[in-house]
């Protein structure tokens, strides 16, 4: 069995979740669960970020220790993922022992490999971004983000010494084309690197609130050596090094853009020097904008993902977020494009479909479903559906994934209003008419339920099959012809009812 083993962010837990962190998470879900149909044994692993200075002063604010605002939020995303029906394997909290454990862990390794030193900086820097500005950055004396000025200052800290790294980064990229998709992304790493890479600090004298550094504990670590490395440390990295070597490397990240620089660059870097492989790739997403603006708190079009669910409901809001924006690219979320979206492809196209599927059935079928015909017209367009999903989820592309499976949903439409079996008697050109119709709503339940997993297994349920849809298996399950004809079909509620837009 071929493993597939993938992770999304750690998410700070400074905010709850809201439509981005929604949106990775949903993508590695369905591309996870594409893979558990090919019959992989998948991984799937996301968490919380709840170390640093945002976290210690928030806690601050509402006068509770860091911990126990860090445990009042961490559910928040537990819950979140529940509700969205996330299917992941483990949840890592970066306030967990095993993963203070393995930081440690990896930045003694990087330690004791010379690539960690103690070093003075002196810069401009901005409390608010946590990071020190460039005098490129700076605009009018001020941080662009946040109008303020930053202060002057000068620190002695450990520095990871990334600068040492461009060389091997080009080598190991030249020698591995596609770990980064969409292939794009690729330049834009590169150009990182070719660009020169500075030294960055790990540690904080400042700062009590992170996992002190083993060899020197008035510095606690700083951002990356802690949440980076969640990707090995819940894998058993410095707890369980012998579990730790068949878990790793993994196959991909998913992460969005903005964060692509850590994860692409530095963290491939830290990985080198402590002596692990690199993982074998990368799958980088674009904003989901709001309105054409990207989320803030300051402009006040924060989307709470769980006020879509209620609306949509939750296979509506997946279907969404994976069907509209081509993965790579910036989406833009909108309200109308939501409904519309809903109406078209949902109420009137697969709904509509199963609904008339079972009504005739009902009416003309005795309620029993019969068997499709080998040289249904709709064969021919099954077989294209699946090559053209299959290839297109391996590419890390759901929404052309999902384009190819309604392909396949429009034909069969397109199919009932040719031959109007509504309008026929009962006899064998009927039942060839409805058995294919019943294969392709078969067929479409595996290829889509990765997107929607609850919608799936009621389609199957409602054409009579009493296998759970996670059971099927791509090639095994999606040959024409696997509906056994003689299964009880019931019509139920419409799966998705229409909305006013
Ligand atoms: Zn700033």
């Amino acid at each position: 069995m071929a493993a597939f083993r993938v992770t999304t962010p750690i998410y700070y837990v400074n905010a709850k979740p809201h439509l981005g962190h929604a949106y990775t998470t949903i993508v590695a879900d369905a591309v996870a669960r594409w893979h558990r149909l090919l019959g992989d044994d998948v991984h799937l692993l996301t968490g919380t970020d709840e170390h640093g200075l945002k976290i210690q002063q928030a806690a601050d604010a509402k006068g509770v220790s860091p911990k126990e605002f860090v445990d009042s939020i961490a559910p928040l995303f537990a819950e979140a993922w529940e509700r969205l029906d996330i299917a992941h394997d483990d949840f890592i909290r970066t306030t967990e022992a095993r993963h203070v454990a393995g930081v440690k862990a990896l930045l003694q390794a990087c330690h004791d490999a010379g690539d960690i030193e103690l070093d003075t900086y002196r810069g401009q820097y901005c409390v608010a971004c946590e990071a020190y500005l460039l005098p490129d950055d700076i605009v009018d004396g001020k941080c662009p983000v946040h109008r303020t000025e930053p202060q002057q200052v000068e620190e002695t800290n450990y520095f990871f010494r990334l600068s040492r790294f461009g060389d091997r980064l080009l080598e190991w990229y030249a020698a591995h084309p596609d770990a980064i998709k969409p292939a794009h992304r690729m330049n834009e790493v590169l150009g990182f690197i070719r660009g020169g890479l500075d030294d960055f600090s790990v540690s904080r004298t400042s700062l009590d609130w992170g996992i002190p550094l083993p060899w020197d504990p008035d510095h606690v670590a700083y951002v990356w050596f802690d949440a980076l490395a969640n990707y090995v440390t819940a894998h058993g990295y410095g707890t369980d090094d012998a579990g730790f070597r068949g878990k790793w490397p993994v196959d991909y990240h998913f992460i969005g853009k903005d964060i692509i620089r850590f994860h692409c660059v530095y963290w491939p870097a830290m990985l080198m020097s402590a002596g692990l492989e690199p993982p074998r790739g990368w799958a980088v997403g674009g904003w989901l904008l709001v309105g054409g603006e990207k989320m803030s708190k300051t402009t006040g079009n924060v989307v709470n993902p769980l006020d879509l669910v209620d609306e949509v409901s939750v296979d509506g809001f997946r279907y969404y977020v994976l069907a509209d924006t081509a993965y790579g690219n910036d989406g833009d979320f909108t309200h109308e494009g939501l409904l519309a979206r809903y109406n078209s492809d949902l109420a009137n196209n697969l709904g509509n479909l199963l609904s008339r599927v079972a009504t005739v059935v009902g009416s003309k079928c005795g309620g029993i479903g019969p068997a499709p015909l080998p040289g249904s017209p709709l064969a021919d367009a099954a077989a294209r559906a699946v090559e053209d999903a299959a290839a297109a989820w391996e590419a890390v592309q759901p929404s052309r994934a999902l384009e190819a499976t309604w392909s396949l949903i429009r034909a069969a439409n397109a199919n009932l209003e040719v031959n109007e079996p509504w309008k026929m008697e009962p006899g064998p050109e009927l039942d060839a008419v409805m058995g294919g119709a019943l294969e392709v709503l078969r067929i479409v339940a595996i290829l889509a339920s990765p997107a929607m997993p609850r919608t799936c297994a009621e389609i199957l349920r409602r054409i009579g099959i009493d296998r759970p849809v996670h059971e099927a298996r791509i090639g095994r399950d999606t040959a024409w012809g696997g509906y056994p004809g003689g299964l009880a079909v019931t019509k139920g509620d419409p799966l998705f009812p229409r909305k006013k837009a």
